[in-house]
């Protein structure tokens, strides 16, 4: 690994809610120079375009934080969308760093690589031991893909490209779409709405049971330099909070966070989804590195995060 004040930085990515969190540590970090091309100057679906923008910007170090996302209905919604996409970045940002001579690349996935039934917290080595679940398959398929692009592009050719795994994150720059956004989004725009309405319930999807874990970007963020600064990386390495709530619990903490004093109600007929994903974290704990922000302070900054959007009218 170059040293740091000399090497410069690629963030694939760069203006989502990882990519920005990303780009804000590396600056502190002092990378030389941290290039953060957005969507409409580079196609990542585009095979030339992303061959040659790497090629001519030769970066020491790759981020591939670019990603098509959203939550389980999205997912379920949209999979070629979510296959292709996946698929196509990480190929084009894996094979065009390496043509381009680039040393180091860390790609991001997803705990929903795992499969459904996996042993919980879910260990690295569980990866491909049975079925997926399948609201989200198309994406965690190609998630897994560009896992294994690193894998044995590192095996063949000698090139430090590996992967982190996190969790279900969320944070500053989130998308707070009512359908499309993730559980921890789609909940704060919902119960702020019934707060300001005046509304006496909040409907949430699904049955409250499931579990989830949930990881502060910024969180996210430390532990990807953290993994990067190693010698010599596991091949992927889980990105977790290290404990999870249940759905119902969350939307309780969210309704605390927002002031919303009414009830809560479920809705059977939204999919649950897989029922737990806890991720074991024990080997990036073990490399020195632990969480700073719970979920009830997380909770807080993301709110204030929301209502700031709102107020510029960007959601
Ligand atoms: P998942 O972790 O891939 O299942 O994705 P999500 O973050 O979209 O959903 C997590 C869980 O929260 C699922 O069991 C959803 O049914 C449940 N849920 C409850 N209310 C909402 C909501 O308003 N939006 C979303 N996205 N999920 C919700």
């Amino acid at each position: 690994t170059p040293k740091l004040p000399e090497s410069t930085l690629l963030v694939l990515g760069a203006t989502g809610m990882v990519g920005s969190a990303l780009v804000r540590q590396a600056k502190q970090l002092g990378y030389g120079e941290i290039l953060t091309p957005r969507s409409k100057d580079l196609d990542l679906c585009c095979q030339t375009e992303t061959h040659r923008y790497i090629a001519d910007h030769e970066p020491d170090q790759v981020i591939v934080a670019a990603a098509k996302v959203g939550g389980i209905h999205a997912n379920s919604t949209y999979p070629a969308e979510f296959i292709y996409k996946n698929l196509m970045i990480a190929s084009n940002a894996i094979e065009g760093s390496y043509q381009a001579g680039v040393t180091q690349l860390l790609f991001l996935g997803s705990s929903c690589i795992y499969p459904k039934l996996a042993p919980q917290p879910m260990p690295e080595d569980c990866l491909l031991t049975s079925e997926l679940e399948p609201t989200n398959e198309a994406y965690a398929i190609a998630k897994i893909a560009g896992l294994k692009l690193c894998q044995y592009y590192r095996k063949q050719y000698g090139v430090k490209y590996h992967s982190a795994m996190p969790t279900n994150l969320y944070g500053p720059g989130d998308n707070y779409h009512p359908d499309n956004s993730h559980v921890i989004p789609g909940m704060l725009r919902r119960f702020h709405q019934a707060k300001e309405s005046g509304a006496d319930s909040v409907t949430i999807w699904g049955s409250g049971t499931p579990k989830r874990e949930f990881l502060y970007v910024e969180d996210l963020a430390s532990a990807c330099f953290h993994i990067m600064q190693q010698e010599s990386p596991a091949d992927w390495i889980n990105c977790g909070y290290g404990d999870d709530v249940s759905i119902m619990q969350l939307a309780q903490s969210i309704a605390k966070t927002v002031g919303f004093k009414g009830e809560i109600l479920n809705d059977p007929s939204k999919p649950d989804g897989t029922p737990r994903k806890l991720m074991d974290n024990t080997k990036l704990r073990q490399l020195g590195w632990k969480p700073k922000v719970d979920l009830e302070q997380g909770l807080a900054l993301a709110y204030q995060d929301f209502k700031q959007s709102l107020a510029k009218d960007e959601v």
